[in-house]
Parts: C-alpha cells; structure tokens; sequence
C-alpha cells in the first residue's frame, strides 16, 4: 500500500475549499485500484477568513484531512516547503485551492509515474481570462529568464505537480530562505514529463496576487536563479571606462590641434547625470544580491506554525 500526499496552499480560500475537496474526492477514486490512499493536507497560510474553520468542518467527516496553519502569512513559497516537508508519503502533488489546478488530471500523471518518471509537471498552454497586460508581462518574464539562467524555468509552467519521495527530498534538502519553486524543481533535476492544459477560471474566490506581488516576485527568481545581472553591470563598467578611454584621446587631441575654447555645459551636465544613474543602477543591482546575502545568513525559519490550529 503507498500513500499520495495532496498539498493545498490556502490563503483565504474558505469558499473555495469545500468546492475543491469534493471535486479531489470525486478525481481520486482511482487511487483505490492503484492500492494508493489519500492524505489531503491543507496549509493555512495566515488566512483572516474562515479557512481554518472549512478545513475543520472537512476534518469532522474525514480524517484523511490534515491542516497545517502558519502563525500569519508566509507566502505560497513558504506553505509549498511545509507541505512537502510535512506529507512524509511515497508521492506527494502541490494544488491550488481554487480548482486552477484541475485534480482531473491526476489519473493521468500517475501512469507516467508508473512508467518511470520521477515527477509529472503541468503546464498552461493559454492565459484565457487572465488581463492581457498581466499575460504579456509573465511571458516577457519567462524569456528573459530564460537567457539569464541556466535552470530550465517553463512559461506557463504552474506548481502543480506529482512528484517521487526521491524527487520531494531532493526539493526539501534546498533550504533557501529565498525560495523561487519554479527555479527549485527544475535545479533538482531528474526525469520530469509536462503535461498541457488549458487554463480554468478561479472555482471562487479572487486572486491573491497583485500585479506589483508578480513584479516583486520576478525579481525574486531572477536574483535567486542567476547572477548574470551582476556580471551584466560589470559589463556596463567596462564599456563606459572604455568610451571615456576613447573621449580623453579625442579632447586631448583636438585640443593640441585646435585649441579647443572651454565650451559644452549642457551637454557635459546631461553626460554626468546619465552616468550617475547607471552607477545608482549598478549599486541596485549589487544591493538585490546583498540583500538576499543577508537574510540567508539570518537564517530565519521559514515558517512558523500555530499549534492548536494543525492537526
Ligand atoms: N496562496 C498562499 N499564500 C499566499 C498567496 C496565495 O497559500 O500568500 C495560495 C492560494 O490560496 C491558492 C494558491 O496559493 O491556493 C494560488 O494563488 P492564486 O489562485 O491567488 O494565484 P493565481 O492562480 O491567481 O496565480
Ligand atoms: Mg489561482
């Protein structure tokens, strides 16, 4: 008998819940035949809503359901490490509370498990009924990470995956404090099948992200999956040290053959500032890695939980 760990990131999700546990009831009955059974482990991560309560009703009427509540929001990056960490199982899949991420799926991913894949990752192949903008964005995103990094880091590509106790120890033994997953999960390695499909419309409830949470979260996996931008102002360095090489031979001979009058304010000033503005620039960039430096050596938890909450 092998058991599958069903890891559900919940922030604020108490409409969302019950929806989601009848439809993963309902997708999971043919784990029966598969001699696999089910754990289902929510993880409350600082819900001011009902969540913990809707996860407790669940609770009364089935006790393969588990819930793990943090002491206030830590992010989904956070809530995915503690569920993996906590499920202990022969397989363990991350899924959205919303029902974006459709259990129907499930059945599927398990035959390429069997036939010998280490983890089975979705993948959406539309953005439908995203804002355009928003779409644009994370595409523009995924490309330029692409360039930047060595790690392959899918466009579309969604947390939702079935994975190995091989593969989620090899995930589990990363214990950044910056967590990017999508960067984690494809560093680790192994054999990993994608699976397409189409995007579905949140089940209920809304969004937890904010368009300013997405750009702040880029900048996180950017910064955690490469250190090309810091070699990329380096480069910016040399390049001006050597057009100044280049302007000093110029004025110097222009002012031995001509006799060149004190003139050009403006344009020295417009030249000055430019300047500063990429040394600021440069600084930042160093700054972001420092940063990231810094609260790595802290070496804070990445989470804490509330214990009369969890069972
Ligand atoms: N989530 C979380 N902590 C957060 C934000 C989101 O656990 O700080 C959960 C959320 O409850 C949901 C999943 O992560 O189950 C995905 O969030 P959401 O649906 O808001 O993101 P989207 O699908 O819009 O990208
Ligand atoms: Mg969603």
């Amino acid at each position: 008998m092998s058991e599958l760990t069903v890891i559900v990131p919940c922030k604020n999700e108490e409409e969302a819940i019950p929806l989601f546990y009848d439809e993963l009831i309902k997708q999971t009955a043919f784990l029966e035949k598969r001699n696999t059974s089910l754990k289902v482990l929510f993880i409350d991560d600082g819900s001011t809503d009902g969540t913990v309560a809707a996860v407790r009703a669940l609770n009364e009427k089935d006790e393969r359901v588990h819930l793990i509540s943090f002491s206030r929001n830590f992010g989904k990056e956070a809530a995915m490490y503690a569920g993996l960490k906590a499920a202990d199982s022969d397989y363990a899949v991350i899924m959205d509370a919303d029902l974006q991420d459709p259990p129907s799926l499930l059945e599927e991913m398990f035959t390429y498990l069997d036939e010998g894949y280490d983890s089975v990752a979705t993948r959406r192949v539309n953005r439908k009924g995203e804002p355009p903008i928003r779409s644009f964005f994370a595409r523009r995103f995924y490309k330029l990470m692409r360039k930047l990094s060595d790690t392959e880091i899918m466009d579309g590509a969604r947390d939702y995956r079935l994975m190995t106790k091989q593969f989620v120890d090899s995930v589990l033994s990363m214990t950044e404090y910056n967590r990017f997953t999508k960067g984690i999960f494809g560093w680790v390695g192994f054999k990993t099948k994608w699976i397409d499909f189409e995007n579905v419309d949140r089940s209920a409830g809304k969004t937890k992200w904010s368009f300013w949470g997405l750009v702040k979260y880029s900048l996180e996996g950017i910064t955690a999956f490469s250190t090309k931008p810091l070699v990329i102002s380096s480069l910016i360095g040399i390049f001006f040290c050597f057009l100044a090489f280049v302007m000093i031979i110029f004025i110097v001979v222009r002012r031995l053959v001509f006799g060149d009058p004190v003139a050009g304010w403006a344009s020295l000033i417009t030249v000055m500032i430019f300047l500063a503005g990429v040394q600021f620039f440069c600084t930042g960039i160093l700054g972001q890695y420092i940063a990231k430096a810094y609260l790595e050596v802290k070496n804070r938890p990445l989470y804490l939980t509330d214990e009369k909450n969890c069972f």
